[in-house]
């Protein structure tokens, strides 16, 4: 690593192969990762599957395993798209957004009362009014019983992300 690495994001690094007589004498690629139970930057397996000595070798270090090169543009590709969407969720927390949104909707178009909800629900007025303006976080189980209360009920979708246009070329 050139620069210091981001917690938040993972990067592909050359890793040494296992210190054994068995192991060709190959450099592999692994997932360099945050691991904050330890505190430090951590590898994993090789990108080919086979289990490789803990940490990065210096940058720049020639990959030699065929298999860890042919998987490389692949994952590459994939964190790199993860690291995009890191970096919007931190300003745009779409689903989330979305939940309280919708369900401040539902709430309105059933023409309930928040006092008469939140009664039902167990809590405080003024903590409904804080999950429905998004002040506190809203999970999808808090959603899904004020959302039974007008009728409804949350549906999940999980789609495809679109890459960035010049990463799809
Ligand atoms: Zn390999």
């Amino acid at each position: 690593m050139s620069e210091a690495p981001d917690k938040f994001r993972r990067y592909l690094v050359p890793v040494e192969h296992l210190r054994l007589p068995d192991e060709p004498d190959l450099v592999h690629l692994s997932v360099y990762q945050w691991e904050s139970r330890w505190g430090e930057f951590v590898t994993d397996l090789a990108l080919c599957g086979r289990s490789a000595e803990q940490g990065a070798l210096p940058d720049g270090t020639a990959v030699t395993c065929p298999e860890c090169l042919h998987y490389q543009p692949k994952y590459q590709t994939a964190l790199d798209l993860q690291a995009g969407l890191t970096r919007g969720s931190v300003h745009a927390p779409a689903a989330q957004d979305a939940l309280h949104e919708q369900v401040r909707a539902a709430v309105k178009a059933a023409g309930l009362k928040q006092v008469w909800i939140a009664e039902r629900l167990g809590i405080t007025p003024k903590h409904l009014s804080q999950l429905l303006t998004g002040r506190v976080p809203l999970s999808l189980d808090w959603a899904d019983r004020i959302l039974a209360l007008c009728g409804k009920r949350v549906r999940v979708v999980v789609e495809a992300i679109q890459a960035p246009k010049e990463a799809s070329r």
